[in-house]
């Protein structure tokens, strides 16, 4: 398949290549002209612009970082949308806000261009291993045609609903992955006041109800004191800020969200924005003056 690929940050350069290792024909672009080299080592078209990449393709993948850079690419600034070939698919990898996939997808379809939202869980290596997992809203006909390209990148392909059902899916992901980190940190904190050693607070609870995997990849972070994203705050709290967008449309209640957002903002504000989700450990560590240890 002929395919535009647009974005090749830390995770669209990796599944860029794996589109390449799987025998499709990739035309690049990236506003970093550093990020293309590889992709041009490897195979790709390097195009000079957005617009030159969607000459004569199959399929546009974007994977960029929010609402408002899908938008000016496919419909303001660069307006893929009046470039690209009208037999031709959008599939965009990028998280961003459902509204906004929503919003996107009617002002295509006005120009008779389908289109899928596809976020993905996994981060960096699974992206370099192809075994992300994508959350896809769109229509069943269009899954099933491009289902085998999604899996050229991803172990998991799942079709969740209309378009804006993948964005809305990995919400829920980000809001359950948040308020995971922070009630872990909160008790590991709060065990070791109470005198108890982290790592046995870890090894006795691990294999119970409480265990999860972001206990087995985020504890011994926090313990070691390492911040290395990973996945970042700042990025994090632009997931947030779309699930409570999301959720002021329909009038969701999400209490916990909010809380740990504003924990997130404080990080952030703190110059912390950089560091690890793990790091909201931090923030109570900033509170008690007691650094967590092993
Ligand atoms: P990134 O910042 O590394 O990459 C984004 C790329 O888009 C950059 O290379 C940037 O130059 C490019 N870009 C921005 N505007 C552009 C434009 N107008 N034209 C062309 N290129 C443009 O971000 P990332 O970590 O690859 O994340 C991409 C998306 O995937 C985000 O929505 C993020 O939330 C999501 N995501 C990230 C991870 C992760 O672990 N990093 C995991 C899952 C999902």
């Amino acid at each position: 398949m002929k395919i535009a690929f647009i974005g090749l940050g830390i995770m669209g350069k990796p599944m860029a290549l794996n589109l390449i290792k799987a025998g499709h024909t990739l035309r690049v672009f990236d506003r970093n002209q550093a990020t293309m080299e590889e992709l041009a080592a490897a195979g790709a078209v390097r195009c000079g612009s957005s617009v030159e990449t969607v000459d004569g393709v199959d399929l546009v993948i974007t994977m960029l970082p929010n609402s408002p850079h899908v938008k000016s690419v496919m419909l303001e600034d660069d307006k893929l949308a009046d470039h690209m070939p009208k037999t031709a698919t959008f599939i965009d990898c990028s998280s961003i806000n459902p509204v906004a996939s929503r919003e996107i997808a009617a002002a295509l379809a006005e120009k008779g261009i389908d289109m899928m939202d596809a976020p993905v869980s996994g981060g960096q290596p699974k992206a370099i291993d192809g075994t992300l997992s994508f959350m896809v809203g769109g229509k069943q006909e269009t899954f099933d045609k491009f289902k085998g390209v999604l899996e050229a990148m991803g172990s998991s392909v799942v079709l969740c609903g209309d378009v804006g059902a993948g964005n809305v899916t990995k919400l829920c992901n980000q809001t359950i992955v948040a308020v995971n980190i922070a009630a872990l940190a909160e008790a590991m904190q709060m065990g070791q006041m109470c005198g108890v050693e982290p790592q046995k607070i870890f090894e006795a609870i691990r294999g119970g109800l409480a265990g999860s995997t972001v206990m087995n990849a985020k504890a011994p972070m926090m313990m070691d004191q390492n911040f290395q994203p990973g996945f970042r705050i700042d990025l994090h709290i632009k997931d947030l800020n779309n699930v409570v967008d999301a959720a002021k449309a329909v009038d969701a209640p999400i209490p916990l969200t909010q809380s740990v957002l504003e924990m997130m903002k404080i990080l952030h504000h703190d110059g912390d924005g950089s560091c690890d989700h793990s790091a909201l450990l931090k923030y109570y560590q900033k509170l008690t003056g007691e650094v967590l240890h092993h």
